[in-house]
């Protein structure tokens, strides 16, 4: 982000003659700390004061000359100030209309009114303005060279701006639209409170409802590749993407690395990874996305974000992939490390409120929405668990609902020992969502003992559910092996029973990594029978590099 931009001075004059000659004196004087900004109408100023709140810069002080046609300088300051409430305001009237400012000393909060002419402006303006710019450096307006969103709480579509641009490593300031600068944000972009959630860039571009896409663009993340042919495309941006993309590049190979939404896959999600090599303190997900895209970047790998591979096909030695947008890239060779999503609970009303109280995997973008709050968790593996500690910093109390009698047989025992010591936790056991309810929002959950079938209904405003997760492969269907599950089969589980897989045609087995199709290679969570770890996914992805340059060797 830039340096922050000099605050403005705003003078308006309809008499094209005063009002430059306001805009010298004023700019000879303070042009040097100020942005002098000139309008002739106040409608005209009004547009200016709208560019520069979308832009996140600050107004200090407004210079407005009486007596204009069609809105005239007290009608104006009564606008600027819904837009920039900190600025100074001043009126600059004729001898004639001092009455009208007298009364605009209270309608518009006037600081002062200046008799015309104003020279020497050394004894008659300056004075006046040096203590109004004192004034406001004491409670000046709020600047703000970040990505802003107006949103509402309780939104779906707010919610997933924010978690993409956190998932994304984007900084941005969340502002409500009742908050009175969301209100003002709104106000300049000529947007109301129904066209939420509204982005602001720091370049002051308003977008109301951005696709990913855009927001991608926004947040300064590559969405389009450079060239059509690389040596290695990594689908998926996972632990074992992230690896392939950084041993790839730095292995010399033109490496393409393509995420259909933000990197660090699932890992990215997770709040912390204890058992992660090298990281004896634990490691947050994003921090350890962030390490490896930069790692990946330094090396030279292209990162494309938002964009969903869709397709897969040979043609000749090359490998085709295709977007969702209809477009192709093409390469000696291909990674899939497209990982696990989220299962998705299917209990009556939860489909409903997802994203309004309702939320798959950690979104630890609403923690501190949850201070001092009842936080509901589904599931007993590592993940349901690092998410019951990370919330129970900010809500008052964590249940966790487990349909087993206890964690034991799905949760590595350090965290059930962490689950254990902390009072804010409890675990449900025998206990399963059935329902959820409520209205604009989750209000309610309905909960069903698994011994006794017995449902009982709690209040609760937030539900985070890990239920396990699956492959979403259904794209490779009939291009490449995969199990029942859905999960890539590769390497020597292709040749189990001493067959080569159908279609295979090479005299050489698959190598280690390699799917039913040569030169695609699986790595990390997607791969059947793999390990579900970061350290795993990473290695693997790590291995199939150099399973791609075996292939490639031999071409
Ligand atoms: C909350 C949580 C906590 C965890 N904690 C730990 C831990 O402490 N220790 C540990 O070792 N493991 C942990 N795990 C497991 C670990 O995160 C996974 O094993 C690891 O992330 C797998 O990496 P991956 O690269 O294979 O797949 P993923 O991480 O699933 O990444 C796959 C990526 O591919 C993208 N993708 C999918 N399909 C496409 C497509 N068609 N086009 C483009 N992109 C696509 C996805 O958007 C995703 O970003 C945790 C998991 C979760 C959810």
């Amino acid at each position: 982000m830039g340096t922050m931009a000099q605050p403005v001075i705003l003078t308006i004059d309809d008499d094209p003659a005063v009002s430059r000659a306001v805009a010298r004196d004023i700019r000879r004087r303070y042009g040097d700390r100020y942005r002098v900004v000139r309008a002739d109408s106040g409608s005209g100023g009004l547009d200016a004061l709208r560019e520069i709140k979308l832009r996140g810069e600050r107004v200090a002080v407004l210079l407005a000359d009486y007596r204009m046609p069609e809105m005239n300088g007290i009608q104006f300051l009564e606008a600027a100030m819904d837009l920039f409430p900190a600025a100074r305001r001043v009126l600059l009237t004729a001898y004639a209309d001092t009455d009208a400012a007298i009364d605009a000393i209270n309608v518009v909060d006037l600081d002062h009114y200046l008799l015309k002419p104003w020279h020497p402006p050394e004894e008659k303006l300056y004075p006046v303005v040096d203590t109004l710019l004192e004034a406001w450096a004491a409670s000046p307006d709020q600047a703000s060279d970040e990505i802003r969103v107006v949103g509402h709480r309780w939104s779906a579509p707010s919610f997933a701006v924010r978690d993409f641009l956190a998932r994304n490593l984007v900084p941005y300031r969340w502002l409500l639209t009742d908050d009175p600068e969301g209100g003002r944000l709104l106000a300049a972009a000529g947007a109301d409170a129904t066209d939420v959630p509204l982005v602001v860039t720091p370049d002051g571009k308003a977008l109301v409802a951005p696709t990913e896409a855009e927001l991608a663009a926004v947040a300064g993340l590559t969405v389009a590749p450079a060239a059509d042919f690389y040596d290695l495309v990594v689908v998926g941006g996972g632990p074992a993407g992230l690896g392939a993309a950084v041993y790839g590049a730095s292995e010399g190979l033109r490496t393409v690395l393509v995420e259909r939404r933000a990197t660090g896959g699932q890992a990215g999600q997770s709040s912390r990874i204890e058992n992660y090599l090298g990281f004896p303190d634990g490691v947050s997900g994003a921090q350890l996305t962030d390490r490896a895209r930069r790692q990946a970047l330094k090396f030279g790998a292209e990162l494309l974000s938002t964009r969903e591979v869709v397709g897969l096909e040979s043609a000749g030695a090359a490998r085709l992939l295709h977007f969702g947008d209809g477009s192709t890239i093409a390469a000696h060779t291909v990674v899939l490390a497209t990982g696990v999503s989220y299962r998705v609970l299917d209990a009556p009303g939860l489909a409903d409120l997802t994203g309004l109280g309702v939320f798959y995997g950690a979104a630890s973008t609403e923690a501190p929405s949850c201070v001092d709050q009842d936080v509901w968790i589904v599931g007993g593996a590592n993940s349901a668990g690092q998410a019951a500690v990370h919330f129970s910093r900010y809500a008052s109390r964590v249940h966790l609902l487990i349909r087993g009698a206890d964690l034991t047989a799905s949760m590595s025992s350090y965290l059930i020992q962490q689950l254990e010591r902390n009072d804010r936790i409890v675990v449900h056991p025998h206990t399963e969502v059935v329902g959820g309810a409520g209205d604009g929002h989750l209000e309610r959950l309905r909960l069903r003992d698994t011994r006794s079938g017995d449902v009982r209904e709690v209040d609760a405003s937030w539900l985070f559910i890990f239920i396990g997760a699956e492959p979403r492969t259904e794209w490779l269907d009939g291009v490449l092996a995969r199990d029942e599950r859905g999960f890539i089969v590769a390497g020597p589980d292709l040749t189990a029973g001493g067959r080569k897989p159908p279609g295979w045609t090479l005299a050489r087995d698959p190598y280690h990594l390699e799917s039913s199709l040569p030169g695609v290679f699986a790595a990390g969570d997607v791969r059947a029978s793999s390990v579900k770890r970061v350290a795993s996914a990473v290695g693997e992805g790590a291995m199939a590099v150099s399973l791609v340059h075996r292939y490639l060797e031999a071409q």
